[in-house]
């Protein structure tokens, strides 16, 4: 069965190492956020593809839950005594993924081209695609002022609340090559257990994307990323509660009006699932805590079979 997985970083990564478990890794494509993608010492860096790739990959730090296991930071060490530009966390692994895609997009390589090629190079067989080969950037509007995601996620810890996220260059973002036919072809869509404002929002802000999945004609099943209506890390909870008012599963589903027909959901969060059913989605109680192997696959099984009863 032919599968599309929306997905951020950490979230999503996690998610779809249970995905590529549970079904044929050559059947699954990933549409990844590149919302956070940034410049950082003259290198292209783009943080949830990453996650993916090292994820899928089994190169990726459980622990830490971003960038690569058995990493060092000489470079970054170096950079910081020199007085540059040291906020980000690059190490000395992960450096040599950000050189290698910064020389192919000077030289004119598309993000979608590069990706493909850093898959294959790693031997996956998940097609892994950027939602869009333009530069769209996400913002965050803050009392405290305008921030881009990094800055305002790493450098200032996303302390500052959010009023409002906005997505630069999205109007003239067009889906990357590829995207729109996965979608076309594919037997099920699935969103990871991602933020859906920072994650799933900026994929979403692509018009062609996002009509895409309005006018699906197979379904669609979310993934909650929250645990008793907390985020299991980061900032999801806290965005819910300040720009939808609440953080139980109807307010993750109303994320997604119009666009999914199941959320599965913790059974933490099982009383919220009359709730969901009324908002017309179909509410999957099950455990969502991907702490290993087995449950990230037990969760991935989950969301798949989600469909035999849609
Ligand atoms: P980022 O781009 O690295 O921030 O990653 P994502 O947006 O893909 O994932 C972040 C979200 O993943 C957070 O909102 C977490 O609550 C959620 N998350 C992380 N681990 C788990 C888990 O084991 N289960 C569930 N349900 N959500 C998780
Ligand atoms: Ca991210």
């Amino acid at each position: 069965m032919k599968i599309v997985v929306l997905s951020g970083g950490v979230g999503g990564a996690r998610f779809l190492r249970g995905i590529v478990d549970a079904v044929d890794p050559a059947d699954v494509t990933a549409i990844v956020n590149v919302g956070d993608d940034l410049e950082v010492l003259g290198l292209s860096v783009s943080p949830d593809l990453d996650s993916v790739l090292y994820a899928l990959a089994e190169l990726a730090d459980d622990e830490r839950g971003w960038g690569r296991a058995d990493e060092t930071w000489n470079a970054l060490v170096t950079v910081e005594a020199l007085g540059g530009e040291a906020w980000f966390r690059l190490g000395d692994r992960d450096l040599g993924l950000h050189l290698v895609r910064t020389q192919a997009l000077r030289a004119g390589d598309a993000l979608s081209t590069v990706t493909a090629r850093l898959a294959a190079a790693l031997g996956l067989d998940t097609t892994i695609l950027p939602a869009t080969d333009h530069a769209l950037r996400t913002w965050l509007d803050t009392p405290n002022g305008s921030f881009d995601f990094q800055h305002w996620f790493v450098a200032r810890a996303h302390r500052d609340p959010v009023d409002r996220v906005r997505f630069e260059g999205a109007a003239d973002a067009r889906p990357a090559p590829g995207v729109l036919e996965a979608l076309h072809e594919t037997e099920l869509i699935l969103v990871a257990p991602s933020n859906p404002y920072v994650s799933i929002g900026p994929i979403l802000a692509v018009e062609r994307i996002r009509s895409a999945l309005e006018r699906r004609r197979v379904p669609c099943v979310a993934v909650s990323p929250l645990i008793g209506g907390e985020a299991v890390k980061g900032p999801a909870a806290a965005m819910l509660r300040r720009l939808d008012g609440g953080t139980s599963a109807a307010h993750v589903a109303q994320c997604y009006a119009g666009l999914i027909d199941a959320l599965v959901i913790d059974e933490a969060d099982a009383g919220d699932a009359d709730a969901v059913t009324e908002l017309g989605v179909r509410p999957i109680v099950t455990r969502t805590l991907m702490r290993d192997a087995a449950s990230r696959r037990a969760l991935a099984e989950a969301a798949v079979n989600a469909v035999a009863v849609t």
